[in-house]
């Protein structure tokens, strides 16, 4: 979903550290790259790296955006 490679992993949006659920809405499949690189980070924080080379980039910022949507709000700063 990041960039275009299969994607072998399943990644939480949010980081379950920060409020991030096991939700659908919260896991996005990604390439074991893209889930290492991202490490801890927020999708946001890493979107704002990688939008350029996403393969679909309105699917990805929408689900980004329902991600964020149905979260607790309070944590989910960076
Ligand atoms: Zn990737």
């Amino acid at each position: 979903m990041w960039c275009g490679n299969p994607a072998t992993t399943v990644d939480h949006m949010i980081p379950s550290s920060k409020g991030g659920s096991d939700l659908p809405q919260n896991l996005l499949a990604s390439c074991s790259e893209c889930n290492s690189r991202r490490g801890n980070r927020s999708a946001f924080v890493y979107f704002k790296e990688k939008w350029h080379s996403a393969p679909s980039l309105i699917k990805l910022s929408y689900r980004i955006m329902v991600a964020y949507g149905s979260a607790p709000t309070s944590k989910i700063k960076n």
